[in-house]
């Protein structure tokens, strides 16, 4: 037993300093670079993951390993569009999407927490409807890839192209990270890629539905992502 544990620590530590070597030799990288990388450190064994607001990510990682995994987590709360932009994202791109449920369904949550936990104790719901699933489908993997991007959000400006993971302890990778909305806009244009029709319909960020409201004139696009509240993030990033 204490053989397996010191194995899995020696492995930990050896992924964790790969990660930040990365970090810095990557930085100047491009997307595909970045994405090449992971495929000859880490083959098969990472996925990408998506909250289908648009398939930029899913695309390019198909680029460089068709077939890969896209893990889409399906709180049980998403808007239509989004569903449907998950199965059209499934369908058109040599990708793999796996959906992640949380333990319990909405109904069961309600039953045992009561109606509308996301309004009482939102933290609490992102934990049970995202955290956990992702926390479980991520010890499949060695590494995830996110969509992060800088211009997101301040919370989001010095996140690094490759990243140790300490949360969930493996790599992460965000390569898109120094893209600006400008790059996204151009790239979907140049590969016509699928978007979350929402986007054209006054939201900024794709969300849960209780949870997400259309952007007010002038307003960042993640203002409509839990509004009126301290919360800025569900804790996928954390
Ligand atoms: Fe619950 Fe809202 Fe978080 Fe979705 S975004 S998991 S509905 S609190």
């Amino acid at each position: 037993m204490s053989e397996t544990i010191a194995r899995d620590q020696s492995a930990v530590t050896d992924l964790r300093r790969l990660a930040e070597r990365a970090g810095n030799e990557l930085e100047s990288a491009s997307a595909i670079e970045i994405l090449r990388w992971a495929v000859e450190q880490f083959g098969s064994d990472w996925c990408v993951a998506s909250s289908m607001e648009d398939s930029v990510l899913a695309h390019l990682a198909s680029r460089v390993l068709p077939g890969v995994d896209v893990v889409f987590l399906d709180t049980g709360y998403h808007f239509a569009e989004t569903l449907g932009m998950r199965d059209a994202v499934d369908a058109v791109l040599p990708v793999s999407v796996r959906t992640v449920l949380p333990l319990r369904t909405v109904t069961e949550q309600d039953a045992q927490l009561g109606p509308r936990l996301h309004e009482r104790a939102p933290g609490a719901c992102c934990a049970l409807r995202k955290v956990e699933p992702l926390r479980r489908v991520l010890t499949q993997y060695r590494a995830w890839a996110s969509g992060l991007r800088r211009a997101d959000s301040a919370s989001r400006a010095r996140i690094k192209v490759v990243d140790w993971d300490a949360k969930h302890h493996m790599v992460k990778l965000n390569p898109i990270a120094a893209w600006t909305d400008d790059d996204v806009d151009a790239y979907i244009a140049e590969h016509g890629l699928l978007v979350n029709p929402l986007l054209s319909d006054g939201y900024g960020s794709i969300g849960c539905g209780p949870c997400t409201r259309r952007l007010l004139p002038g307003e960042h696009s993640r203002a409509g992502r839990w509004a009126g509240t301290p919360k800025t993030e569900c804790g996928l990033h954390a």
